[in-house]
């Protein structure tokens, strides 16, 4: 990777700051049924996997509907 290249790449406080701002207070009902408040501190976890279409899945059942571009 170049100098340049390295640039273009901000620090994981930044993501943190972006969802915080995006999500903070929303809350969403999963594929599964479980739900899910951001910015709970004992609110539901998921994990999001990249891709063109982010996977969720549900920390407390592991479930997660397959999308277009999973990898
Ligand atoms: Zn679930």
């Amino acid at each position: 990777m170049t100098r340049q290249q390295e640039k273009e790449y901000q620090e994981t406080e930044m993501l943190r700051e972006i969802l915080y701002k995006a999500l903070a207070g929303k809350k969403f009902r999963l594929d599964c049924g479980h739900h899910i408040t951001f910015g709970h501190f004992l609110g539901n976890d998921i994990t999001i996997f990249n891709g063109k279409r982010c996977k969720i899945i549900c920390s407390q059942c592991g479930y997660y509907k397959k999308v277009d571009g999973d990898k």
